[in-house]
């Protein structure tokens, strides 16, 4: 396994970067779970490596150094995966750097949902500067979560524990999974309603696919029921493997979830219900850029005014203004986002 803290600034220089809106950098990688159809600990380990703070510092300030202001995704497996240390030594430097340098960027990374058991954590990346975090929800089916090993997500009121770091000031997008051998027939509409009560706006969700030498994949390799290799693409409408339930009804429950939770009455519902829930930071960062506006103006004409979606659309924006006016830019921001996977999903459903 490689050592991070061998690992070399990135030349930034090399590319663009006003080309871009969003720059990676990484902390960690790793992590400590061990769901049963992840390849990440087989690949990246179960025991967090990661860099130190000078490294992490030094890194944002090269990227600080580039010209960039914005969006910063720290591409970590999951960036709590060494809790003591993100407390003690690097989230203490990042947000003493952010403060020096005036809040340049803002962040966003994925995590496991037991980051809403520790207050202080969820404070602490708020305060560096975090407004987003993905984490694997997967599924509000008991049994099925039990099957996957994702012990993390079982015995706890997810509902409550997304809502809790929503509250806490940071998004959370979500990845879910759908053809776990417990899934019942009901699973598509529980997982929409689960999806729909969150305000996870950004929902992801896939086919149980299995990749090459994870748990999942040599369970079924011994079981008989593996008929190709994995794609890789886990929203393509296909798996590799005989699902407990009818191929027909998975393919087709998994379509009904997409196409109603990216159906413009569901999408900005969903947004509504995130916007309701959300507490903000006081100091709420905006990076201004020119082509904002422009992106704002095209939105209305082609949300407010051409789309099908203009009802709600504008819904959307009233309501904001009167209540939660310091979130209006976050509600345009979804409303772009929402019509982009409408597109990619219209497209891939023919
Ligand atoms: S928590 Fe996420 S990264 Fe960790 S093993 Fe489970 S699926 Fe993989």
């Amino acid at each position: 396994m490689a050592d991070l803290r061998k690992t070399p600034i990135p030349s930034w220089g090399l590319i663009n970067i006003k080309h871009y809106a969003s720059i990676n950098i990484q902390y960690s990688r790793g992590c400590p779970f061990n769901c049963e159809f992840c390849d990440i600990t087989l690949l990246c380990g179960r025991i967090p490596r990661t860099k130190n703070k000078d490294q992490i510092i030094r890194e944002l300030e090269s990227v600080y150094a580039s010209g960039f202001k914005g969006q910063v995704f720290f591409v970590d497996d999951n960036f709590i995966g060494n809790k003591k240390k993100l407390k003690e030594e690097v989230l203490p430097a990042i947000i003493e750097w952010m403060e020096l340098r005036r809040h340049p960027f803002t962040f966003n990374t994925q995590t496991s949902i037991e980051l809403s058991d520790h207050n202080d954590l969820m404070e602490m990346m708020v305060r560096a500067g975090f407004d987003v975090v993905f984490i694997g929800i997967e599924t509000p089916h008991e049994q099925s979560l039990e099957e996957c090993s994702k012990f993390q997500n079982r015995n706890r009121d997810l509902l409550a524990s997304v809502r809790k770091i929503q509250k806490s000031g940071l998004e959370v997008q979500g990845g879910f999974i759908v053809g776990f051998d417990n899934d019942p027939p009901t699973i598509f509409d529980t997982q929409i309603r689960f999806i729909q009560t969150s305000g996870v706006v950004t929902a992801m969700v896939g086919i149980l696919t299995a990749l090459p030498r994870t748990q999942l994949y040599e369970r079924l390799k011994k079981e008989e029921r593996l008929f190709k290799e994995a794609t890789g693409n886990n929203t393509d409408f296909s798996t590799n493997f005989i699902p407990r339930m009818d191929y027909d009804l998975l393919i087709s429950g998994y379509k009904k979830v997409l196409s109603t939770l990216y159906s413009p009455k569901h999408y900005y519902e969903r947004v509504r219900t995130f916007l309701r829930e959300y507490v903000p930071p006081r100091k709420k960062l905006f990076h201004f850029r020119f082509n904002y506006i422009a992106a704002f103006i095209k939105s209305i004409i082609v949300l407010g005014i051409i789309g099908k979606e203009r009802f709600h659309y504008w819904r959307l924006l009233f309501w904001t203004m009167l209540t939660r006016p310091r979130l209006v830019p976050q509600a345009v921001t979804l409303s772009i986002y929402g019509f982009h996977f409408r597109k990619v999903f219209e497209k891939r459903l023919g």
